[in-house]
């Protein structure tokens, strides 16, 4: 994806950098503890990850983030962020870490484009979506199956299309569908939805919305793209098949913490952390949904952006003066 404004695109670290406090990933969580620990005369460096902005990026319109009261852009949202962090001497850089040596201070962090050292550092690498694993699905991801309805829900005008999960995402991104397609069939594994009441209500009362209980898509159909997917009603056990180009799967996110294992504590795959962001390593910091197994909104991560960001000031303060 993306296009946050003015990320300094590839510029290339060819030797050691050590900086004082380091950002990993550029969602909320990130833009937030780059905007405090900006404000504290840290310099930060943000690494951006992949995806530009994270997940909220992704989100057509945010409704529940205060001081937007007609909602705002995912990614409008993002870039506002940068800007007032970058507006305090944050640098947000295009680039991604690949390997971290959190053994001892500074923290050796290497990313594609070289080596940093951070005498304090801030995980906030968010988290991805979870795969149904079945048959086709990697196979036609991107010829019908997608994580995204904002990313890829204009390719489906006037077709039937599929969402599978029954959370706030498959509701949220499902009522998104609508704009484009002729019909949105959410296929849920239970007979109630996780879902908040307002969404619920939403997608119960749109008429392009329509619910199959207690199924689960086994199997994803199709040669060049997708033309159908194969349901199991999981009460029945009968099988039937659908007829669709498109598959949403909105079923849940794992924490990007591969990089990190053996080397901070997890928690059921989530870095753990106390009340003040602090990891297991002292110096090491963690915010938003790569530590949040709960709540995962905007508003959330960024608060824990910012905490991690003031206790790495107290931090720094400390260790180096
Ligand atoms: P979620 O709340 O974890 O819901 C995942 C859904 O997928 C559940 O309904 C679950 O079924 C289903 N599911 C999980 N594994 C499955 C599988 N293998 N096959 C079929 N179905 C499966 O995930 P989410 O909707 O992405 O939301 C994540 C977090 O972000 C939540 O805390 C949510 O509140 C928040 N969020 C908030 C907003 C908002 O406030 N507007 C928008 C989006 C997300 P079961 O119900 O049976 O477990």
């Amino acid at each position: 994806m993306s296009n946050l404004s003015g990320v300094s695109a590839f510029s290339r670290v060819t030797e050691t950098k050590h900086v004082k406090l380091l950002i990993l990933g550029s969602g909320p969580a990130g833009l937030s503890a780059a905007l405090y620990a900006a404000r504290a005369e840290l310099a930060p460096i943000v690494l951006t990850g992949i995806d530009l902005g994270g997940q909220a990026a992704l989100t057509y319109t945010i409704e529940n983030y205060p001081g937007f009261p007609e909602g705002v852009g995912g990614m409008q949202l993002g870039e506002l962020f940068q800007k007032q962090a970058e507006r305090f001497g944050a640098r947000v850089e295009f680039d991604t870490a690949q390997s971290v040596d959190l053994s001892s201070r500074p923290f050796k962090v290497v990313t594609d484009n070289g080596v940093y050292a951070a005498e304090a550092l801030i995980v906030s690498t968010g988290a991805r979506p979870n795969h149904l694993n079945i048959s086709g699905e990697t196979e036609l991801t991107g010829r019908g199956v997608s994580y995204c309805a904002t990313c890829d829900g204009a390719f489906f005008k006037e077709k039937k299309v599929i969402v599978v999960g029954g959370g706030d995402s498959a509701l949220e991104e499902g009522l998104f569908l609508t704009r484009y397609a002729s019909s949105v069939t959410v296929i849920h594994r239970r007979d109630g939805l996780r879902a908040g009441a307002i969404l619920q209500k939403r997608a119960f009362d749109h008429p392009k919305m329509k619910f199959i209980w207690n199924t689960v898509v086994t199997e994803v159909v199709g040669q060049e793209k997708v033309e159908a997917v194969r349901l199991k009603n999981v009460q029945t056990g009968k099988e039937s098949v659908f007829l669709t180009e498109g598959l949403f799967i909105f079923i849940g996110n794992t924490p990007n913490t591969q990089m990190f294992e053996g080397q901070v504590k997890l928690e059921k795959g989530y870095i753990k952390v106390d009340d003040r962001m602090n990891t297991s390593v002292p110096g090491v910091f963690a915010a938003g949904e790569v530590a949040d197994a709960h709540f995962r909104q905007v508003i959330t991560s960024a608060g824990m952006g910012a905490a991690a960001a003031i206790e790495a000031t107290y931090f720094l303060e400390r260790e180096t003066g």
